[in-house]
């Protein structure tokens, strides 16, 4: 068992101590409850459902108010690739195994190199305030089939623990306050 935990901390880019501490524990369960191939980009009990369901101020995206070194973790499998400029700050591009692009800004560190495999869970860094960002928060974007799509539906699905919608189904529009 402790040689299955320390492999599994490692592939999760966690401490390998072979102890199952509360982030290895969020790693194993997926953050959202579902097993399933989906995570919530921060640890679940960070924020209320509600914050989930918030329209974003101009185009279709998601901010969740998470103070500066909060885990951010991949929502689905893919590639990461580092983002570092004005708008974003710190933050990743990930080309999900889905086909989709799942983008996060304004982070405070970033916790895996350009090119790194990661799955649902995997932890990419920490959030925080870099960018154009005028407070802490995690700035989380789904781009499928060539248009921005609202996350919402996504991450209340996730958080309830049950399947999300294909990216590629999430509506273009009515998540713009
Ligand atoms: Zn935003």
């Amino acid at each position: 068992t402790a040689s299955a935990v320390t492999s599994f901390q490692s592939s999760k880019g966690l401490p390998s101590d072979g102890v199952v501490g509360p982030d290895t524990w969020q790693s194993l369960v997926g953050q959202g409850g579902n097993g399933g191939g989906h995570s919530l980009p921060i640890p679940r009990d960070t924020l209320g459902r509600g914050y989930y369901e918030a329209p974003h101020h101009d185009y279709p995206a998601l901010d969740l108010p998470v103070g500066t070194g909060t885990p951010i973790y991949a929502v689905h499998s893919g590639v990461a690739h580092q983002v570092n400029n004005d708008r974003c700050g710190l933050g990743y591009s990930v080309e999900g195994d889905d086909g989709a692009t799942y983008f996060y800004c304004h982070f405070s560190a970033h916790g895996v190199g350009s090119g790194t495999r990661v799955d649902a869970g995997t932890q990419i860094g920490l959030s925080g305030n870099t960018g154009n960002s005028t407070g802490p928060h995690l700035h989380f974007e789904i781009t499928a089939g060539g248009a921005q799509r609202c996350p919402q539906a996504a991450m209340l699905a996730i958080y309830d623990g049950a399947t999300p919608p294909a990216a590629g189904d999430l509506p273009t529009s009515g998540c713009i306050e």
